[in-house]
């Protein structure tokens, strides 16, 4: 490899001192760390871009300055230094610092410190460890009625308390099956694994999706009315996905409405864009709660999702369609009026298979 300075040495020879440190530094440019070689007598040979950047960014730019300074100076003085930053200004944001003796840790001849933005990495753990508390928690609920009822089973005569009994068993694990299979749904979707997408008529998805709902509505006397889908309308889509989530949104329209009210499937077409809607006459969401209900397990009313037999993991899979599909989901909603779920897609416009 070659470039124009290295033509100005003689063959065999490597670049001057000064000429290598000038290397280096470009090279650090590059690096996604911060990083800052001090001398030992502490002054600073080398700063790279990074970390100019990462210092440099509001009000704690001092502080973050200073703490780079003093792990330099531990680190001229022998030791390793590590230590993470909480800064507060102009964001919240997260700095992890460390520094390390160069040369010999006895006289150390310089010391070099890397700076990383840990924010995100932080937010992420944050994420999982709530998470997996709450997965804790929702499952050992069904788990702790399953075990009270054969508890309670164990010795039971009475046949009509045995029938009852054993009722509740069945729908506790459902319910449980039902969280281990959205459970896997979601991480199947968010770990990418959402095959190909292949144009498919909206009309069969929005047919599927609906299919059986009939039944269930008319059971808790609501009416399902479901409005027409143009044939010619096609979208590009994994069809069970797309169509299981409309199904959700169906689902939740039925659950969170009273015996009387209807439920109506309707499809709008726009530039581009085409979105299923799914109105209902229910119970309505609060503002404050309405961003938040696609988080997982995030429920307005936990007693009624838990009587409803919901898994809190609805439309988090759903927004997860949504967007995988290129698309959008969007609530309105007003507390004892009613709730409207769309979820918008791009119009797909070749028309080749059904897939
Ligand atoms: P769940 O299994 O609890 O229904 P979802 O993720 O599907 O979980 O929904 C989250 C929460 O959003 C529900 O617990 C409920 O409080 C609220 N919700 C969803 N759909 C509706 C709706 N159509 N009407 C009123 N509230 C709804």
């Amino acid at each position: 490899m070659t470039d124009g300075g290295a033509g100005e040495q003689p063959a065999g020879a490597g670049p001057g001192p000064e000429r290598a440190l000038e290397l280096v530094a470009e090279a650090l440019a590059y690096a996604s760390q911060g990083i800052v070689v001090s001398d030992a007598q502490g002054r600073t040979l080398l700063s790279n871009a990074r970390c100019r950047s990462l210092l440099q960014t509001g009000d704690g730019d001092i502080l973050a300055e200073k703490a780079v300074e003093a792990a330099l100076q531990r680190a001229r003085s022998g030791e390793d230094h590590s230590e993470t930053l909480d800064l507060y200004s102009p964001t919240r944001h997260t700095l992890e610092i460390r520094a390390f003796p160069l040369g010999n840790r006895v006289e150390p001849r310089g010391a070099v410190a890397l700076v990383d933005d840990v924010s995100e990495l932080r937010r992420l753990e944050s994420v999982r460890r709530d998470f997996v508390a709450n997965l804790s928690h929702e499952l050992k609920t069904p788990l702790g009625a399953l075990s009270l009822l054969a508890e309670t089973l164990d010795g039971e005569d009475d046949p009509e308390v045995v029938s009852r009994l054993t009722g509740r068993l069945g729908s506790e694990a459902r319910r449980f099956s039902r969280l281990v299979d959205d459970l896997l749904d979601l991480s199947r979707i968010e770990s990418g694994g959402t095959g190909t997408l292949v144009p498919v008529p909206l009309a069969a998805v929005v047919a599927e999706a609906i299919e059986g709902f009939h039944e269930t509505a008319s059971a808790r006397d609501i009416e399902l009315a479901v409005g027409p889908v143009s044939t010619a309308t096609w979208v590009s889509a994994n069809r069970r996905d797309l169509a299981s989530a409309i199904a959700n949104l169906v689902d939740n329209a039925i659950k969170y409405s009273e015996p009387g009210g209807s439920v109506t499937v309707s499809v709008q077409e726009g530039q581009g864009t085409v979105c299923v809607s799914v109105r209902d006459q229910g119970i309505g969401i609060p503002r404050r709660d309405q961003e938040r209900i696609f988080e997982r397990f995030y429920r307005v009313d936990r007693a009624r999702s838990r009587w409803t037999g919901g898994t809190g993991l609805g439309l988090a899979i759903v927004r997860h369609v949504a967007a995988y599909h290129g698309g959008d989901v969007t609530v309105t909603s007003t507390e004892g009026e009613g709730s409207t779920f769309g979820i918008c897609l791009p119009v797909c416009q070749a028309r080749t298979t059904d897939g």
